[in-house]
């Protein structure tokens, strides 16, 4: 298959040269990715299925992909597509499914929080005749309550805002047929949440549950402040009821102020009151000037959103694919191949 340098390679690729690709972004992973390419290989041999692992490096820092380069050689069913920079999870995502050829398609987190020993099961109730195996979240081990609390609040206010049903607690562990992939892969949108464009697609859905273990080894790639970034992400791709939210409290704070300002004017008119002075004219002073500027971000967050669409840039850039046919010509730099001698 050639190397697309950028997205939207969908018409172009190879497809269902195996029946079934596992597809495995990181970003600076080296304590893990050994042991989940051990873990995941014995279950992949055990089924019937042919198949290939696409691993997708975004960008990684550390020496991850001088372990990987070491392992293709005996691996032959193992690659490594690898992005020009660190590009997020949803774009590395996006670059692993262009690269897939499967007839199904697993997308399987590099850490082993999504036990790999759950794919017979998904492949099972995709030969049943569905198109998407949603892996629901029962209990997520290693994870602090804050964590569990945000995401919970999360997923339910997102399925309550968005038209098509974003299942709460499924994360971007699942299967997808080829049919649904070669959708995803059309959706020309930059700003891409991909658990909402999931469901967007459609399509039959079995959702089975699990419970997420904690991570292997390593430490999670996202602190509070890019979830808040990509739980923003997610609702304002995928709805505009905060638009409209931000009008109704427009309506309700202006009837608010004429009717204190008419109280105000009887009051006066009526018994002879002082206009009452300084604090309660701060007090509204700052509530108002509160909500426009929280109302202007809100506007500023959508109309952010179309400039970045509006610029039309790839989505990722493929630096190389490194596989059993190019893993001793590819660009590893000299350090990278001291590296692979000595592992
Ligand atoms: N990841 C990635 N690019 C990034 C951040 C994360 O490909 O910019 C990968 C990461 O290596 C892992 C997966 O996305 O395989 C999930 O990340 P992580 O475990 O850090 O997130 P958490 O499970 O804590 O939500
Ligand atoms: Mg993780």
């Amino acid at each position: 298959m050639t190397t697309p340098p950028f997205g939207f390679t969908s018409k172009e690729s190879n497809h269902n040269a195996v029946q079934l690709s596992i597809i495995i972004p990181f970003f600076n992973e080296r304590e893990v990715l050994s042991l989940c390419h051990a873990r995941l290989t014995p279950i992949l041999n055990s089924l019937s299925e042919s198949y290939e692992i696409v691993f997708v490096d975004d960008g990684s820092t550390d020496d991850s992909i001088s372990i990987l380069a070491a392992i293709i050689p005996t691996h032959p069913k193992t690659k490594v597509v690898r992005l020009s920079r660190n590009f997020g999870k949803e774009a590395a995502m996006s670059a692993g499914l262009a690269h897939a050829t499967g007839a199904a398609i697993i997308v399987l987190d590099a850490d082993l929080q999504d036990p790999p020993e759950l794919i017979p099961k998904m492949v099972q109730a995709w030969r049943s005749g569905v198109d998407v195996v949603s892996m629901r979240r029962r209990r997520r081990h290693g994870e602090g309550w804050l964590k569990r609390f945000s995401a919970f609040s999360f997923y339910r206010i997102l399925s309550g805002l968005s038209r098509s049903q974003i299942p709460s607690d499924t994360g971007d562990f699942r299967l997808m047929s080829r049919r649904v992939v070669d959708l995803l892969l059309l959706f020309p949108e930059r700003c891409r949440y991909m658990k909402g464009l999931y469901a967007w697609v459609g399509f039959p859905t079995a959702i089975l549950d699990y419970d997420r273990d904690p991570r292997a080894a390593g430490t999670t790639k996202w602190n509070y402040l890019a979830l808040f970034g990509l739980a923003l992400e997610g609702i304002t791709s995928f709805s505009t009821a905060p638009l409209r939210w931000a009008a109704a409290l427009g309506t309700i704070v202006a009837l608010f102020g004429g009717f204190f300002g008419f109280w105000i004017l009887l009051k006066t008119v009526l018994f002879g009151h002082d206009v009452p002075g300084y604090p309660s004219l701060m007090a509204m002073i700052t509530l108002l000037s509160g909500i426009q500027l929280l109302t202007i971000g809100l506007l500023g967050e959508y109309a952010g959103k179309a400039y970045m669409e509006s610029k039309q840039r790839p989505l990722y850039v493929v630096r190389d694919v490194i596989d059993m046919n190019t893993v001793g010509a590819s660009d590893l730099s000299s350090a990278d191949r001291a590296n692979i001698v000595s592992l």
